[in-house]
């Protein structure tokens, strides 16, 4: 009998959601109420964190009962908790999803999730402007494992489905892109999916459900990581997965197994952060574009790379698949390494730091941050340039981000 039980429902504790909806309830509402039961444990308003590493059964009955799936309940905390099912639903609502499970990180769901829909022999697709990690595990790790991997042209539809093989099983995109926010016709990718009967995912950690849903385009299953925007604050590692639930309860019976499971305090943190997303989300979006706009104007800056301006070569697709472009604006500045350093250490509001989403604004050089042991040379080999910059907005005020902007800019190009 396997441990790992595929879940029904909300563990039988949730009570009604926010009354039944006369029509869909806006991502504001459901990021405030989704998921959450009525009453919660103790009558408290606040999710309570159910910080424990088992759950005890009253007699051997009530175990069999659990096994047999006569009941719905929690079991052991490496096949998941209380807390993690609130967050795991309140995230199901905001993507439109039959299911969503919870991972210790966004690289653990993206492992574990590859690793579900893939055996020996199989194949994958992914394409070319990605995270770091997700290549590496992709290039090195599951090639260790006897599966193969092609890599494509992001935008390039033709080499995507030129690249499909009969052992073909996923294909895998990030929309927008880490770090140039290419963005991927996601009806396009999907129907290339369906039509040869191939999985398809996307790594939509830099939209979030706030300005994309996959799945409604015809995509197999989203991850996130939801240390980035969907926690928003800085202070938690998570990811997810979300899809179909028969497909998501494959991924947790792995999970199940292999145990990189969010702990309790982590989903408390997500559920809480998830409060403000909405507001947090349009603010970031503003802030991006204004920072766009401002840096597409400034005569040291080479290129802009941010979906939201009609320079972006997919602005139209964007236009059409999303409802805001997100808080991450990439730009190249007119010069090299050394100069995209000095703008980066003259900005006085942004954190230099790894990272973004969180209501701080964070500023990093990918050459150095991701790349540093790599020489200008192999980094440009994988499209990572010197003087590029990545810049993933806060929720500061955009007057005082493009102002910071422009004296780092003037102190940075002052002559010496
Ligand atoms: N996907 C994207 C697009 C990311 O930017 C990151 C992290 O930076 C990840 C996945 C991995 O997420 P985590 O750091 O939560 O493991």
């Amino acid at each position: 009998m396997p441990r790992s039980r595929p879940r029904r429902g909300t563990g039988g504790r949730a009570g009604p959601e926010p009354k039944a909806p006369a029509r869909p309830l806006g991502p504001s509402t459901l990021a405030v109420h989704a998921g959450e039961p009525r009453p919660k444990p103790g009558h408290a308003l606040a999710t309570p964190i159910i910080q424990t590493a088992t759950y005890t059964f009253a007699d051997t009955q009530e175990l069999k009962d659990h096994f047999e799936g006569r009941i719905d309940r929690v079991e052991y905390g490496r096949y998941g908790n209380p807390t993690q099912r609130i967050a795991e639903d309140k995230l199901a609502a905001l993507e439109g999803a039959e299911a969503c499970l919870l991972f210790a990180s966004g690289m653990a769901a993206a492992t574990t999730a590859l690793f579900a829909m893939l055996s020996r022999g199989t194949h994958v697709v992914v394409t070319d402007d990605s995270y770091r990690r997700t290549r590496q595990f992709l290039n090195q790790t599951l090639h260790r494992y006897g599966i193969d991997v092609s890599t494509v042209p992001a935008g390039d539809y033709d080499a995507l489905e030129d690249a499909i093989r009969p052992t073909t099983r996923v294909l895998v995109s990030e929309s927008p892109t880490n770090p140039y926010n290419r963005i991927l016709d996601l009806e396009r990718f999907a129907d290339i999916g369906r039509r040869h009967r191939v999985k398809t995912m996307i790594d939509a950690t830099f939209a979030t459900p706030y300005n994309q849903r996959p799945l409604e385009f015809g995509v197999d299953v989203v991850m996130h990581s939801a240390t980035k925007y969907l926690g928003g604050h800085n202070d938690l590692l998570a990811g997810a997965v979300l899809g179909a639930r028969e497909l998501i309860d494959g991924i947790r019976g792995l999970q199940g197994i292999t145990g990189a499971v969010v702990d309790p305090f982590a989903a408390y943190l997500l559920v809480r952060g998830l409060k403000t997303f909405a507001l947090r989300m349009e603010r970031q979006n503003a802030n991006a574009q204004a920072v766009a706009e401002f840096l597409a104007a400034h005569p040291r800056i080479a290129a802009v790379h941010y979906a939201g301006l009609a320079s972006h070569p997919e602005h139209d697709v964007a236009r059409k698949q999303m409802g805001g472009f997100g808080g991450v604006v990439s730009f190249e500045v007119r010069g090299d390494l050394d100069a995209a350093s000095r703008v980066v250490d003259a900005c006085r509001i942004p954190y230099i730091a790894a990272s973004l989403g969180g209501v701080e604004s964070l500023i990093e050089q990918p050459a150095i941050m991701s790349f540093y042991e790599l020489t200008s040379e192999e980094r440009l080999a994988i499209g990572i340039k010197d003087n590029l910059i990545r810049y993933a907005v806060g929720i500061e005020d955009a007057d005082d981000l493009v102002a910071d902007l422009a004296q780092a800019l003037d102190r940075a190009f002052a002559p010496a």
